[in-house]
């Protein structure tokens, strides 16, 4: 298998079964060998998996008979070197697994896939834009309603229903919506807060269609931002901005976070500044490519990232501005657009 040492892959987790057969299902395993695809499933998704995936080899199975089904298959392909999801695979279904497939070699194959899965497909890209553009005209309906008075969970509630009624399948994840000093605290849980004149509001959103998810956080203010706020916001969108220029493939993730740290650092914010300044986006939420300034991998034209600064002042309130955008050979295509005002 190219770029790894292995000759066949099994996939046992779902994320991975999805990247590979572009088919979303709760159960099943899926072959890779040279030119042969298999999935491996049960009763409840048989009929729709041969349906979809005409050139696979699909089989029906008892759930019980996983294990050994997968070795029937790794018998007949004369497979020598298997590769397992090991960062995924739990230590009981790798247990059964090895055990069912005593004939053969197993290497750990996650970091290989995670690696593949790092650069985008033209099709990967069209659905995470279609899921970026979800998020930002739901966040476009949602914000009329913030005003003060309303609690975190009410805007989080409207941003799901949004972005379900605009077409998402799901969320990617469970939005951040924090008010006031709740800015301060980076993955902050939705609470009952309810928001004050001149608070800060923080929402950090994404949309999933086909699987695929979107990322983007804002932070604005709610009236008339104090004055220090409205400093630290000037900061991050600045250094966003900066970053946002610089960022072109072939250079490191080092070299990425730090165009957005640096400034941040030279404005004395640095010790507050305590996240990467982004990541990969894809079927996951957070996938490969790390934008952390001990990373050293090279961005590659079609990765897609995050850039997401922010600034945080506990117990007094924090500001995170995010985009997701894709890095091109000469710098980068920005996925989101939506305003990013101190006062929307
Ligand atoms: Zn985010
Ligand atoms: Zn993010």
């Amino acid at each position: 298998m190219n770029g790894s040492n292995t000759d066949t892959l099994v996939i046992l987790s779902s994320v991975n079964r999805q990247y590979f057969s572009k088919v979303n299902t709760t159960f099943g395993c899926v072959i890779i060998h040279e030119d042969t695809r298999i999935f491996i499933t049960d009763f409840r998704y048989y009929g729709y998996v041969s349906k979809v995936l005409e050139d696979w080899e699909v089989i029906c199975i008892k759930p019980e008979a996983l294990y050994e089904k997968i070795n029937e298959q790794l018998t007949r392909l004369n497979a020598e070197v298997v590769g397992y999801e090991d960062k995924s695979l739990s230590v009981e279904k790798f247990q059964r697994l090895y055990s069912a497939c005593s004939a053969f070699r197993f290497e750990p194959a996650s970091a290989y896939i995670a690696q593949m899965r790092a650069i985008k497909s033209e099709e990967e890209i069209q659905k995470i834009a279609a899921a970026q553009m979800i998020a930002q005209k739901a966040l476009g309906k949602v914000v009329p309603m913030i005003k003060p008075g309303v609690t975190e969970r009410e805007v989080a509630a409207n941003i799901l229903y949004e972005m379900l009624m605009l077409g998402a399948e799901d969320k990617a994840f469970d939005p951040i919506v924090a008010f006031g000093e709740n800015s301060a605290i980076p993955h902050y849980r939705t609470g009952k807060r309810k928001l004050e004149k001149n608070d800060m509001v923080l929402i950090d959103m994404g949309a999933k269609v086909d699987g695929y998810c979107s990322d983007m956080t804002r932070t604005f203010c709610v009236g008339q931002p104090g004055e220090r706020i409205a400093e630290i916001h000037n900061v991050v969108l600045e250094a966003q901005n900066y970053a946002l220029q610089n960022i072109r493939a072939g250079i490191s993730c080092h070299e990425a976070d730090s165009y957005a740290r640096e400034y941040i650092i030279s404005h004395g914010y640095g010790k507050v500044f305590g996240h990467p300044a982004g990541h990969g986006v894809g079927l996951e939420i957070h996938e490969l490519p790390r934008v952390q300034y001990d990373e050293s991998v090279t961005l590659q034209p079609n990765m897609i990232i995050t850039v997401e600064p922010g600034v945080y002042i506990d117990g007094f309130g924090g500001v995170r501005i995010e985009d997701i955008i894709v890095v091109k050979e000469d710098g980068i295509l920005n996925l989101t657009n939506f305003d990013k005002n101190i006062n929307l």
